[in-house]
């Protein structure tokens, strides 16, 4: 299934959280979440399941974290192949022909030098892996998702490139600031987002999650970007701010209230709209009622 097809003939549904339905399924604060598509590849596939069947037409395999680098913390760095393959398997599994599958790239969890140290061709070197293995296990594509630095989010779009993703949706996670604008944890403006995006050669700009975004927010953000590209954009937002319970964010924003407040980021020019922290098949449910009541 082409994901830019399905843009042009209209409205996409995209799919909801990951970790927060891993924690729901189970998942320990402090597990591995990725490891699941090793060990428990049936739970994978029925958060899979139960977002198709909710009404995603593009869902995010179960490897946000499955760099070598984070995968280490967990002493799972020799298994970065294996794990991003068995999460495309799932997805690709619950997907079939009907739904396409984008391969998930998250941040490093590190700094690129000069600000950290993060040697750029090691990393470029890993993602160039895991985004092969994510397509080699059947992704129709790439997204690279919540990411903050330019310098990264660059060298990931490359990396995927460099890796023959047929699809490359490079998406940031902005935060609204105290004194109301829209950056990047490390300073980046969606203006500055989207012409490095354009520029790397990615085929979708997004952004997904950040801190303190309402709808409007996100729609400011959309805004932006179609200022500059006319490419499809696609927008996750959250289930509103957490409330942090016994070590645990919660995300209370109701499925009726979060597919309320996406049908502005439709207006203002989102092609593919999904959820990030705190979204359930309930909000993918909801959003996609509305999204057929409004097309
Ligand atoms: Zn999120």
């Amino acid at each position: 299934m082409n994901l830019l097809d399905l843009c042009a003939t209209g409205f996409v549904v995209g799919d909801g959280a990951m970790g927060t339905e891993l924690q729901r399924a189970g998942l320990a604060i402090g597990e591995c979440g990725d490891r699941w598509n090793l060990e428990q590849p049936g739970r994978i596939l029925a958060i899979h399941e139960a977002y198709i069947a909710a009404g995603s037409q593009a869902i995010i395999t179960n490897s946000f974290g499955s760099n070598r680098r984070v995968l280490g913390r967990y002493g799972l760095a020799d298994r970065v192949v294996a794990i991003n393959r068995a999460a495309a398997i799932a997805a690709r599994r619950a997907a079939g022909d009907a739904v396409c599958v984008l391969g998930d790239i998250g941040p490093c969890g590190g700094f690129i030098r000069p600000l950290g140290d993060v040697d750029p061709g090691e990393l470029e070197a890993e993602f160039i892996a895991q985004a092969g293995a994510l397509l080699e296990g059947g992704a129709d594509g790439i997204i690279i998702e919540t990411m903050s630095a330019l310098d990264e989010l660059r060298l990931a779009i490359r990396a995927a490139r460099t890796a023959k993703a047929p699809l490359v949706v490079a998406s940031m996670a902005f935060d609204r600031v105290p004194n109301g604008n829209i950056r990047t944890m490390m300073g980046v403006s969606p203006e500055q987002a989207v012409r490095a995006i354009l520029d790397e050669g990615a085929h979708i700009v997004g952004a997904n999650c950040g801190t303190h975004m309402t709808a409007a927010d996100f729609e400011r953000v959309t805004a932006a970007f179609r200022l500059t590209t006319d490419r499809p954009i696609m927008i996750q937002s959250n289930a509103g701010s957490p409330e942090l319970v016994d070590g645990r964010a919660v995300y209370r924003m109701s499925p009726e209230g979060f597919a309320d407040g996406m049908e502005g980021v439709r207006a203002a020019g989102a092609s593919i709209v999904g959820g990030c922290c705190g979204t359930t098949p309930a909000h993918i449910a909801a959003l996609a009622r509305q999204m057929k009541a409004g097309a």
